[in-house]
């Protein structure tokens, strides 16, 4: 048996964090045969493709701070191009504010339906926010944009009904301009709208990146190493090589749901196995043609597969060898055991009947799985991930990350979740 105080599962965002924040020398155990978690890029046929499109949005200036200056990210900085297609023609992002070139039709039930709904205050409308998302959508923007965008939307990305979804995954979203709104239906909007106006990109391998900055900091990564079961008692791991680790502490960015499952607390399972999540296919699609002058693209049209489509060759010139483009398509499911070869072939023959795309010929296309991608905000959530986290930690193990706190949450949140558990350990150390 192997012994260490603290122990940190995981070489994603938030582990590495925690380990360069805590102790570089950390035994950081790892699945995969290299770091990065979802912060991974593949190389394949000498194209980079990530494991789904990732950019940053640095906004906390303590991780601008240390991604850039102290670990020395290299990075390009992209003015957003973000658009919709619907209607047969692709609007700029987002959709409330770009309803100018919408047809007739729709841009008449969206005006007729916001004109349906009575004015909120920024207090009555975070009001509106504790009840589901639909109610939030149809009562801050009206039925015809609820109609139109946010419900078909979020219904594709989520797999989920609106209905059943609360709305605590917004934080980022901004105030509803029913002026701006009306006034952009009839004349250009010049803006630019929300959260991630900017956004960066490293320029050597892809988000790959960002994740080998912090591993270069860390002593002790072990790769190819899953903890495989967690005795909570006695406080060990048995690992996939046969050793079993004891821990005092253990920073775990093992999905909620998976380390109750492969643990001991079998008290514990049957709320661990209420949680539920999206797995995310992406369709990697590499042309010789043409793709919109965009970086990437929602797709509200319920007839369509997909939610989200980018362009990494439009923000990093390195993605395609020669003057390939990709055209990287995002299904969300919760059915967590689909074909990838189906979802690849239906997805290719969706994109070959688009009309905003000149294909010349498909080079090949490169799909990949993320098992675990959208963990998804029903009413029932919060109190079963307060009381499973809550109880992990009485026996010493703190999960963190985007899928040890179950949350929809950034590359910048996982960084800061590590760092954060860093500062809890040092003050109690
Ligand atoms: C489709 C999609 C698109 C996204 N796009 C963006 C974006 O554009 N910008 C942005 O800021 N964020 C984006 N994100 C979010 C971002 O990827 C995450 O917030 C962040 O990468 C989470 O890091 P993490 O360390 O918490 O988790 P992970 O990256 O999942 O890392 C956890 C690590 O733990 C390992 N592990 C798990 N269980 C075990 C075990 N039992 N034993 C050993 N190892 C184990 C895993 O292999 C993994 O390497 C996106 C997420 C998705 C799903």
């Amino acid at each position: 048996m192997i012994q260490h105080d603290t122990v940190v599962i995981g070489a994603g965002l938030a582990g590495l964090s925690f380990a360069y924040h805590y102790d570089k020398n950390l035994p950081v155990y790892e699945s995969n045969d290299i770091v990065g978690g979802l912060v991974r890029t593949i190389d394949y046929k000498g194209c980079k493709f990530d494991l789904a499109p990732h950019l940053l949005h640095l906004r906390n200036p303590y991780v601008r701070e240390l991604v850039f200056d102290k670990l020395g990210l290299e990075v390009e900085t992209h003015k957003r191009k973000a658009h919709i297609y619907y209607d047969k023609v692709i609007i700029p992002y987002p959709f409330e504010l770009n309803l100018l070139n919408l047809s007739e039709k729709t841009k008449r039930e969206c005006l007729e339906g916001l004109n349906e709904v009575k004015h909120l205050t920024r207090e009555e409308e975070l009001e509106t926010r504790k009840g589901s998302y639909r109610d939030y959508a149809l009562k801050c923007f009206g039925s015809g944009i609820a109609n139109h965008y946010l419900l078909p939307y979020n219904r594709k990305i989520w797999d989920t009904d609106p209905a059943d979804m609360t709305c605590e995954f917004m934080s980022h979203l901004i105030t509803v301009d029913k002026d701006k709104i009306k006034q952009n239906a009839f004349e250009e909007n010049t803006d630019s709208f929300g959260y991630n106006v900017d956004f960066y990109y490293p320029v050597k391998k892809g988000i790959q990146d960002l994740a080998d900055i912090f591993a270069q900091q860390l002593g002790n990564i072990k790769l190819n190493t899953t903890a495989k079961f967690f005795n909570t008692r006695n406080k060990t791991i048995e690992m996939s090589d046969g050793t079993v680790v004891k821990y005092n502490r253990l920073a775990s960015t093992v999905p909620l749901q998976s380390i109750i499952r492969n643990s001991d607390r079998d008290d514990l399972k049957p709320l661990a196995d209420e949680l539920v999540y999206t797995s995310v296919y992406t369709v990697n699609i590499v042309i010789k043609g043409k793709v919109p002058d965009t970086h990437w693209m929602y797709f509200p049209d319920k007839e369509l597969s997909f939610y989200r489509i980018s362009y990494p060759k439009n923000y990093f010139k390195k993605a395609t060898p020669n003057d390939e483009q990709i055209i990287a398509v995002e299904v969300g499911s919760r059915n967590h055991s689909l074909s990838i070869d189906q979802i690849e072939q239906k997805v290719v023959e969706e994109i070959k009947r688009m009309p905003i795309f000149q294909i010349d010929e498909i080079v090949f296309v490169h799909s990949i799985k993320i098992p675990v991608a959208y963990c998804i905000y029903e009413p029932k959530r919060p109190p079963i991930v307060e009381q499973l986290i809550t109880t992990l930690e009485k026996d010493g193990i703190y999960q963190i990350g985007r899928y040890g706190r179950w949350e929809y949450s950034s590359m910048q949140d996982a960084i800061m979740d590590g760092k954060l558990l860093a500062d809890k350990f040092r003050t109690n150390d």
